[in-house]
């Protein structure tokens, strides 16, 4: 069909445009239904002292196995559910939800619940959190929340103070993906985190001797030190990779090496072993 044909344009670009638009439109009529469905369930991914190998925390990430779609990868969702304000109430299922499974587990070891900025700048965000953690009765300091860099672009000023009330209550909050977003070291020097997160590029970057990746996780974990934060390194795969970390001093380590994101039964039977096993290379 010729370019020049009136109607021409019409049917060359807009059935993709279509097509994508109603595959939202999909997606999202399943995700109004999905809390009430039951469709959502929680994986646990274990984050291990990077010298004694011992599991410190679990990150609760959300997964949905949805009628119509089937499984749906949280990169397709998430974004979804924050755009269409979802994520409210699927993030305050998910925050009791992991808060009450935690009290399964041995009592030094704690949770931390991923919050998209809607969620921090709805104005009942801090009763939610003091909601889950007296319902479950899970101390305040076995909680741990996760936000990125992005929640600071909005409305930096209120996300802070919000995270502050958090902080007050006695909860961790760690900075996640740290580098890959629109890094100003500004808001660290407003904002004293409990951890920084080095995401997983920089992880793979310094195992592969990347001269970039090797400064920047020297230089981040110099500056937490200094600024008594501590340090998860985010998506170690390898021996390799975990060698390197070990030798860059990031205090915390978290990928498929040491496990993989489990359902809670497995992740409640990781405490029952006489001695925790990596499971990384085979999962
Ligand atoms: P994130 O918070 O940075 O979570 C880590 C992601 O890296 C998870 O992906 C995890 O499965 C994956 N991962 C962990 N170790 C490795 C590894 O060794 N190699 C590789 N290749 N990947 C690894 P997942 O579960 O697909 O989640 C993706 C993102 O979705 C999360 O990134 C987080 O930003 C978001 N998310 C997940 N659950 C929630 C939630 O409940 N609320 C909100 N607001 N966001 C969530
Ligand atoms: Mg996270
Ligand atoms: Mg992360
Ligand atoms: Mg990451």
């Amino acid at each position: 069909r010729s370019k020049d044909e009136g109607g021409g344009r019409h049917f060359t670009y807009e059935p993709s445009l279509h097509a994508h638009a109603e595959e939202r439109r999909q997606l999202e009529f399943s995700l109004r239904r999905a809390l009430e469905r039951n469709e959502f369930t929680i994986a646990y991914q274990p984050v291990v002292d990077a010298t004694s190998e011992a599991i410190v925390s679990f990150e609760a990430l959300l997964r949905w196995n949805s009628a119509e779609h089937g499984f749906v990868s949280p990169a397709k969702f998430i974004p979804l559910a924050e755009d269409t304000r979802l994520i409210v109430p699927i993030g305050e299922w998910i925050l009791r939800e992991s808060c009450r499974e935690a009290m399964n587990w041995p009592s030094h070891v704690k949770v931390a619940v991923n919050v998209s900025g809607e969620q921090l700048l709805d104005p009942n965000f801090a009763a939610s959190v003091v909601g889950a953690l007296s319902t479950s009765g899970l101390p305040a300091n076995r909680l741990e929340i996760e936000v990125t860099e992005s929640i600071f672009v909005r409305d930096g000023t209120a996300a802070q103070a919000t995270l502050e009330q958090i902080m007050a209550l006695g909860c961790g909050v760690a900075l996640d993906d740290f580098g890959t977003g629109y890094s100003s070291l500004g808001y660290l020097r407003k904002m004293r985190f409990t951890t920084i997160k080095v995401d997983r590029s920089f992880v793979q970057g310094a195992a592969k001797n990347a001269a970039e990746s090797l400064a920047i996780i020297r230089a981040v974990v110099a500056m937490a030190d200094s600024l008594d934060m501590s340090t998860t390194a985010e998506g170690v795969e390898t021996e390799a990779e975990l060698e390197m970390i070990r030798k860059l001093g990031c205090k915390k380590i978290q990928g498929y090496y040491f496990g993989r994101p489990m359902g809670f039964v497995e992740a409640r039977g990781l405490f029952t072993r006489p001695s925790f096993q990596r499971q990384g290379a085979a999962a």
